[in-house]
């Protein structure tokens, strides 16, 4: 799989692919190495790889991982498991949305580990476990909720959390809760931090002589494992940190010495026009020329994922360095007009040798110049998480 994906790389640079993104696999292990030092040694990483792995592409992402010896994934839905079994993906992997009853026979099937959000959940995973012709126990971690309010039976309900563990036909393998405001520096978003981790701990040790030792406990996600390291965890699971990245620019660039993203995103110049003052481009007249100007016509949209929101608002004739830039020839051209479905224009009037076929980087490096996905997310006034996420099917991935 690795090696097409290297001779993909050299014929997309000939010229073939239309928009694709490039992964940079030893910075995924680089990352990795980096998450797992700051764990107990025995803790083991769950990464996370919901939604395309963050848009990378969950098969070769849990592809290296496993390679890298990774034993254990996340993923939000059946779905999303099923697709990693498809591409022959082994270990544990642990689903951690709600699982519609209807969707359980694919747990069995494809080997998949549910998470009970709550104590209901928790009865109909356990009559499912018991009634089907089934043999063996059905894993489940149980999910707790501290104070995020979204998933999880609630921490003070032990009668019902203790009741979960002898429910029949379940194998309880994990018990875990998410932290809601890891990623806050501020004292409010501390305190409420270590409530939730004390809540958790408080329970864990109430229940200490009803739940077995082989239950793993975890709580951390990418800030949770950066900013709160914990010592009594068995796993963790990381999304964002792991593709070298975090929310935001700000916080990205705190770590930039020690997380290295791995993704490059980039796309070609199909074409290039030149226009007078007062000639317009792209939809709606958003954009028009003041002064003789060319255009390249980039062959990737908001289709790809790319947000319309990096469009320069009409306003903003006077072309602000930081609104959305892509960069060709090392240099940063900016974005102008409407972004299309597939395509967007950029002002390369400072690029005399700009010809079609050129690589246009909209994430990633190009000679001195770079743009991280951190601070393209802060530009559209999103996450990294989100932008990373909506990258879409249509876009190649390759493995540098
Ligand atoms: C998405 C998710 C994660 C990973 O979060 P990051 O902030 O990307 O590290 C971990 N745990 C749960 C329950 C999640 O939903």
């Amino acid at each position: 799989m690795k090696e097409t994906a290297i001779k993909t790389l050299e014929s997309c640079r000939q010229n073939r692919s239309r928009a694709w993104i490039e992964l940079n696999m030893d910075a995924l292990r680089h990352n990795v190495k980096y998450l797992q030092s700051l764990l107990p040694g025995r803790c083991a990483l769950m990464p996370v790889v919901k939604a395309n792995a963050y848009g990378h592409g969950a098969g070769l992402i849990a592809g290296e991982l496993s390679d890298m010896g990774i034993r254990s994934f996340c993923v939000a839905c059946v779905s999303e498991g099923m697709e990693l079994r498809r591409q022959n993906i082994a270990g544990e992997i642990l689903v951690l949305g709600y699982t519609h009853p209807d969707q359980f026979p694919l747990l069995d099937q494809y080997a998949l580990t549910p998470t009970a959000v709550d104590h209901a959940h928790a009865l109909a995973l356990s009559s499912y476990a018991c009634c089907a012709s089934r043999q063996k126990l059905l894993p489940v971690h149980v999910a707790i909720d501290t104070g995020m309010h979204r998933l999880g039976e609630p921490a003070g309900h032990e009668t019902q959390i203790r009741e979960i563990f002898t429910l029949p036909g379940l194998q309880i393998t994990g018990m875990y809760t998410h932290l809601a405001s890891a990623s806050g520096t501020d004292p409010a978003s501390q305190n409420f931090t270590r409530e939730q981790i004390d809540a958790f701990y408080q329970l864990a040790a109430k229940l200490e002589k009803d739940i077995p030792p082989c239950v793993k406990l975890h709580l951390q996600a990418s800030y949770g494992i950066l900013r709160y390291p914990l010592q009594n965890v068995d796993c963790a699971r990381p999304g964002i940190a792991l593709y070298g990245l975090l929310s935001n620019a700000a916080d990205t660039g705190d770590f930039s010495d020690r997380l290295r993203p791995v993704l490059s995103l980039r796309a070609r110049v199909a074409s290039v026009h030149l226009l007078s003052p007062g000639e317009s481009a792209g939809y709606d007249m958003a954009y028009t020329a003041t002064r003789p100007t060319t255009v390249a016509t980039i062959t990737i949209g908001y289709a790809d994922g790319l947000p319309r929101s990096l469009s320069q608002p009409p306003a903003a004739q006077e072309l602000q360095q930081d609104r959305g830039c892509v960069l060709l020839h090392g240099q940063r051209a900016p974005i102008v007009g409407r972004i299309c479905m597939d395509q967007l224009l950029a002002d390369v009037t400072a690029l005399p040798q700009i010809q079609p076929g050129d690589i246009a980087t909209l994430i990633g490096q190009d000679g001195q110049e770079s743009i991280s996905a951190a601070s393209l997310a802060d530009t559209c006034g999103t996450i990294t998480n989100e932008l990373l996420s909506c990258l879409g099917p249509r876009l190649e991935r390759l493995i540098l």
